[in-house]
Formats: C-alpha cells, structure tokens, sequence
C-alpha cells in the first residue's frame, strides 16, 4: 500500500526482499523497525535491526550482487524508496576514489559475511565476472585520478606549467588593448595538456592555489615586460584566470598585490577573470570582491550566458566587465535568440556602467555584429589565437614598432 509514489508502508512480517534477489531499489526506514536475516541450518539467524534514518538494500544497487539476505517488517513500517538510478547517478558523480573505496568496502563486507556464514554467494560465474570488471573499471579510474594528481604536484615542482596569451582587442579599431592568460601544462610524457583536463581537479585537491599563485606571479612579470617594452601600450592589461577554490583563500588577494606592486603594475590593468558558480558556494564574497575594488583591480564576469545566469549577481556584486559566452558569439549569425541575448546583456551592462567583451569571434561577421551591438572589445581565433609571451612581444613589436623602447 503505498502512500504516494515514493514510500511504501508494510503491514508487520510482509517481506521487503528475499535472499538471491537481484535488487534495484534501496530503502531509507522512515518508520518502525526492519530486520535483516538469513537461514542458517533451517534456521531464522537476525542479523540486524533497522530504525528510522537507516539505509538498506543499497548493496545490490551499488554493485549488481543479488540480495545477501532478507529483509522484512517488524511491525507496520513505513520506507521510502530509493531508485537504483538515484542511487547510481550519485555514485557516479562522485571521485573515482570514493566509488572505489564505497566498492572495496562493500566488496569486504561480503566477503567477511561470506566467511561468517561459511557460504558463497557469487554463485553464477557470469554474475561474478561482471562485478569483477566492474571493479577493475572503478579500481583504474581511481589509479588514474591519482596518479594525475601525483603528475601535477610533480609539474608544479618541476615549472612544467606555462601561459599563454589571447589578445583582447578594441572592437573600434581592433587594437590589441591586453590579454587574456591561459594556463597550459607541457608534460614530459604526454605532451602538451589542456586547461579543462587538469583544473578541475587541481580544484578539488586544492593544488589550485600555488598553482594559481604561480599563474599570478608569471602574467604579472609577463604584462610589466611587455609594458616597459612598448612604451606608449603602457596600458595593456592582464586577465587572470581565478577558480572559486582560489577565491576562498584568504590570501589569494595579499599574493596578488605582492605581484602586481614588486612589478610596479598598476591594479587597473589586473582583471580578475570569475565565473558566476562562485556565487553559489554560500561563501561571503562581497569582502574581498570589495577590497579588490578599492584597491583598483577590476572583477570580470566570465562565460557570461551559460550557468546560472542570475542577473541579482550583477547587480549585488562590483562587477565591471562581463564576457559574453562564446556559444551566444557563434551562434548570433544564424540565430536570431542568441543576438537577443548578446543585444540584453549589452543593454544591461550598459545602465549598470559595465563593459561588454565578446569571446570566440571567429568571423569578421560575427565581429560587425558584436561592434554593432555595442561590445566594446573581442577575444577570439580572429583576432589571435593565444601564443607564448615571447611570440607576443614579437608581434608588438612588428604592429607598434614606433613604441618599443630602444633596448640599451
Ligand atoms: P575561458 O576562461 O573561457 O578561456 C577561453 C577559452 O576559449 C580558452 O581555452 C581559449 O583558448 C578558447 N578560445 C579563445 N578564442 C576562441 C575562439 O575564437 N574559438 C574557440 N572555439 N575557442 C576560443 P583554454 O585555453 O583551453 O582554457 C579553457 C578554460 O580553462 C578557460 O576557459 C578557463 O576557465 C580555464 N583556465 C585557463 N587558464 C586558467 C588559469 O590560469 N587558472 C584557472 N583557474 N583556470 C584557467
Ligand atoms: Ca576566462
Ligand atoms: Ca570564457
């Protein structure tokens, strides 16, 4: 008899499941008591009690095993069901290292209770072979995660880490007016590796901060070089790339100043680069984004469109810059939302006193079209695709020729 769609209520002694039953749901006690049990020489063996707020059942779900035991009612008992699709989808979502270790746990738990009882329960050699590969396949994500996060400690060690830079230009007159850095990883093994295969989880094993402190120190020496070297582009400035982990340590902005003051840059030209899931972490962000303002750098809103896309951010926080996605620049030619979208977030910013960058030009269509509905800088393949420091100064210096300072 169920009460709605998702919980079940058992008169008392109704049998939940059986012993060999393959399982694809597990349950949560809401109220009364459960039993767990199994037969030992014809005999009814307890072995455990279930109140309210236990989970059972999530074996079977977790690795495909059948039922180890049974389980019934003691008394009329409310459950509610867990579909092994909700159950699934969490685990794997989560760190291949918690799916192994939940695995390999459960994996001795059977084992002792097999040893217990003095049976075996993987009876059907095919049921045995797939939760084998199954853990074999969980047991090598989890080598790989960790030896990555082994490789990038190394990396870190090693300076295998280098930026490269996208020129931002001003869609006027398409003059470069600074860059965007971007961080890649050369490894000696596997050569060159993209930012999304490793930042994240720089992230979640917070090797995010030094890495990012050492992101910090080489734009800032970066863009001095290139200022002190093109005399009248003294205004170039630096995009940084932050990740909502760096933000949450107290001293990312302290580092920050360090940089920018042992390299005499003024913060004006340092643009902090944010996504808008940092606003979800229930952190208090408004202190440093505050203190970042006072003390002249300037908060750019990245990706801008994809997300969550909540315009309260725009307004609660000290934005001064939003870059519009690339997925909106590249698809406003044939897609006529897509300019509406560019057309509102330029409209917006414009009354909140913002600046407007579109990301990924690609075409000089799409490059008319963002200067004509009011962007006033662009990043894309168009204009540069992001190149090493020193092939930026060469370029500099074929475009601004009459700027470098004469190297004495
Ligand atoms: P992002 O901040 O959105 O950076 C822009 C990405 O778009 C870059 O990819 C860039 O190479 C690419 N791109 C630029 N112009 C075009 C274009 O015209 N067409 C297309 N299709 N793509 C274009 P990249 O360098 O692979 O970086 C990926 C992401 O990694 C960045 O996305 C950023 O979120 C992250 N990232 C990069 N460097 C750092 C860093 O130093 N720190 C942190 N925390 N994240 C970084
Ligand atoms: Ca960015
Ligand atoms: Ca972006």
């Amino acid at each position: 008899l169920g009460t709605d769609n998702y919980t079940r209520i058992y008169e008392d002694g109704s049998v939940i499941f059986l012993e060999g039953e393959s399982g694809d749901r597990a349950y949560v006690v809401e109220e009364g008591v459960v039993e767990i049990w199994c037969h030992r020489d014809n005999e009814r063996v307890l072995l455990q009690e279930l109140k309210p707020g236990a989970i059972f059942g999530e074996m079977s779900v977790i690795d495909g095993s059948p039922r180890s035991a049974n389980a019934s009612a003691n008394g009329k008992t409310k459950l509610i069901e867990v579909t092994s699709h909700q159950l699934r989808s969490r685990l794997s979502n989560s760190d291949p290292i918690i799916q192994l270790l939940v695995k390999v746990l459960l994996e001795r738990f059977r084992n002792e209770r097999r040893v217990h009882r003095g049976d075996n329960l993987l009876s059907s050699t095919e049921v045995k072979a797939n939760h084998l590969a199954n853990l074999q396949q969980t047991g090598e994500d989890a080598i790989h995660k960790i030896r990555l996060e082994k490789e990038l400690e190394v990396a870190l060690q090693k300076e295998e880490f280098f930026l490269l830079y996208q020129p931002i230009v001003d869609l006027r007159d398409q003059r470069i007016s600074g860059f965007e850095a971007l961080i890649r990883w050369d490894n000696p093994l596997r050569g060159m590796i993209n930012p999304a295969e490793f930042i994240e989880l720089a992230e979640e094993t917070r090797l995010i901060v030094p890495i990012g402190e050492w992101v910090v120190e080489q734009a800032c020496a970066d863009i001095a070089m290139l200022n002190s070297r093109f005399a009248a582009q003294e205004n170039l400035f630096v995009n940084i790339n932050f990740s909502g982990r760096q933000l949450m340590d107290k001293h990312f902005l302290k580092h920050l100043r360090k940089e920018s003051e042992r390299h005499s840059i003024n913060p004006d030209l340092v643009n902090i680069e944010i996504t808008e899931g940092i606003f979800l972490s229930g952190e208090n962000l408004s202190d440093w984004l505050d203190e970042s303002r006072t003390d002249g750098y300037k908060i750019v809103l990245d990706d801008f469109g994809t997300g969550y896309s909540s315009l309260s951010y725009l307004s609660k926080y000290p934005i001064d810059k939003v870059k519009v996605d690339k997925s909106f620049v590249q698809a406003m030619e044939k897609d006529a939302s897509a300019r509406a979208i560019i057309q509102a977030v330029i409209g917006i910013a414009r009354a909140m006193n913002m600046t407007v960058v579109a990301e990924g030009v690609e075409t000089s269509a799409q490059m008319k079209l963002c200067h004509d509905l009011g962007c006033e800088y662009g990043q894309g393949f168009l204009f540069g695709k992001p190149v090493t420091v020193d092939i930026v100064s060469e370029e500099l210096s074929t475009s601004f020729p009459q700027n470098e300072l004469a190297l004495s």
